[in-house]
């Protein structure tokens, strides 16, 4: 069975994962993973007294750290482990972002734009509807990406996912997000979560990753690489999903990347 690459995981310091370090990577190994990157949702300094839903807190951090750090050295030579964050792009807070890097040594980042500018009462760009929110969220993601802070682009197709049809106005913004992480060099990520949500619901929403979007990524040329995004350790038994999403990229003719030089 050839080996897997996953730098898309998550712990249950957000609040909505389940399992240790120890247990992804238990499971990580049993299923021919070869590189496992732990990238939980990051800390913010909000403001005081907001607390994020879905993010893990400031006082966290370190016991993030010790843990992904103590688990990269229990699999060496069986697993390599890898320490980054999935952080949105809220402008506010970069230069913090930034120092938190330096200071803890993370490897690191991909960037999950959830919402605008930020999650204490930013719109959730997994709304977008209209035309204007849609060239928001190419805006932000694309200001992000300039940062250089981020290594790959996490389900970049999240603002299509109440959308119902593929039409120009989203096919626009998707070709410009698309050329963004072209002339940037920003692999795009191609979600496995949302693949195993949105197949099952059989709604009118195109959901995501959206076929057509990942058209207009395969005629700009733009890298791809596959991320599980597990938010509980069985995630990594569906060889299944991973099979098909290689199939998939394959038959759009896509360049996939298997390893991220950290
Ligand atoms: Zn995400
Ligand atoms: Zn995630």
């Amino acid at each position: 069975m050839p080996m897997k690459n996953n730098y898309h995981t998550h712990t249950p310091r957000c609040k909505h994962a389940s399992g240790t370090e120890f247990e992804y990577c238990e499971k990580a190994v049993e299923n021919h993973y070869s590189i496992l990157g732990f990238t939980d949702h990051c800390a913010w300094p909000y403001r005081e007294g907001f607390v994020s839903t879905f993010h893990m807190d400031i006082s966290q951090i370190d016991d993030y750290v010790s843990s992904v750090m103590a688990a990269r050295q229990q699999y060496e030579g069986r697993l390599e482990v890898h320490l980054g964050w999935e952080c949105e792009y809220y402008p506010e807070y970069m230069n913090w972002l930034r120092e938190t890097k330096e200071k803890y040594g993370f490897e690191y980042f991909i960037l999950g734009n959830h919402f605008d500018t930020t999650d204490d009462g930013g719109m959730y760009f997994g709304s977008c509807t209209t035309p204007e929110q849609f060239k928001k969220y190419v805006k932000m993601c694309t200001a992000g990406l300039e940062t250089g802070l981020y290594k790959y682009f996490a389900h970049p197709d999240l603002f299509l996912r109440s959308c119902t049809t593929y039409d120009k106005p989203l096919r626009d913004a998707s070709r410009e997000l698309c050329r963004a992480c072209k002339a940037l060099g920003i692999p795009m990520e191609y979600n496995l979560l949302g693949y195993i949500i949105y197949k099952k619901e059989s709604g009118e929403h195109l959901g995501y990753p959206c076929r057509a979007f990942w058209e207009t990524a395969a005629e700009e040329g733009v890298d791809c690489i596959i991320g599980t995004d597990a938010h509980s350790p069985d995630r990594f038994d569906d060889q299944k999903s991973w099979d098909e999403a290689v199939v998939f990229l394959n038959s759009l003719g896509m360049n996939r990347l298997t390893r991220l030089d950290l």
